[in-house]
């Protein structure tokens, strides 16, 4: 309303164009501060493991060949090849969260996802390291409609955080059921270390972590719940997020009744 009133007063006086230029640079120059920021995390992402890797090929360019044993040598390149498969995973999540941005909502058809649960568990997708994994409450016949290589991998990027996120005799508990309203749901619910209140309106965020040190220990690219989101919203469904610090988490993602069907 203040808003409206003040347009129309500077209108009157000749300055609405004024106005609203003013604020036509104000969103261009936001948008230009996002790219900024993001080119430069990208840029500082690749920068650490190139880094790295260059120092370890740098060394054993210099190294006469007797003065390195095989042990050391096998070393050396188990270490580069870890930076560059670091490397190859913040490139393909990016290409993976471009597309998503990219293209218009995804249509689809029914999808099954208790069965790519099964899969991403059984085929050693996702590997437990040491939790206990209880599958619980799952659906077999709940479908939902959309892109089954986008809903696996919300499906894997919930269930390999759970893991990176929860000590070893911790328990993480999946479920894909429908609510009584008729949603649709899928959650991982978890016994790990938690988020704290103030962290949790970011971690959709690219490139956020709240332990940069762990997040990288683990092989995590800070881009699996931006990816999540946006596979989310482009099944018109919720990425919803709860948890206590120190206590555990509970990630779901929760599709409309629109897109909710029940296979034989
Ligand atoms: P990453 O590759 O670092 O896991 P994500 O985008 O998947 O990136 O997650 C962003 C951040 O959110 C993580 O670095 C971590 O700090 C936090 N996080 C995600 N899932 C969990 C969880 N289940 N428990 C605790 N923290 C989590």
């Amino acid at each position: 309303g203040h808003e409206k009133a003040l347009l129309v007063q500077l209108t009157r006086y000749g300055l609405g164009q004024f106005l609203v230029v003013t604020r036509d640079v104000t969103q261009v120059e936001k948008l230009e501060t996002t790219r900024k920021d993001f080119v430069a995390n990208v840029s500082h992402e690749l920068r650490t493991p190139l880094t790295v890797l260059s120092g370890f090929l740098e060394t054993l360019h210099d190294m006469p060949d007797e003065s390195l044993s095989d042990e050391q040598r096998q070393r050396y390149l188990a270490m580069m090849l870890e930076q560059a498969q670091r490397m190859q995973a913040i490139v393909e999540d990016l290409l993976t969260l471009s597309t998503l941005e990219s293209s218009p909502s995804a249509e689809g058809r029914p999808v099954r996802l208790s069965a790519i649960i099964h899969n991403t568990l059984q085929q050693g997708r996702v590997l437990s390291n040491g939790q206990h994994v209880f599958i619980e409450n799952i659906d077999d016949t709940l479908c939902v409609d959309g892109i089954e290589t986008e809903l696996a991998s919300a499906v894997s990027n919930l269930l390999t955080n759970a893991i990176r996120y929860t000590p070893k005799d911790g328990t993480i508990t999946v479920s894909w059921y429908v609510t009584e309203q008729g949603h649709a749901c899928y959650s991982v619910q978890d016994t790990g270390i938690g988020i704290a209140a103030q962290d949790i309106p970011r971690l959709t965020e690219r490139f956020y972590r709240v332990d940069r040190g762990r997040s990288r220990a683990t092989g995590g690219t800070g881009l699996g719940l931006a990816i999540t989101k946006h596979v989310a919203m482009r099944h018109n469904a919720e990425l919803s997020i709860h948890s206590r610090f120190g206590a555990g988490s509970l990630f779901s993602v929760i599709f409309p009744p629109t897109r909710v069907s029940k296979a034989d």
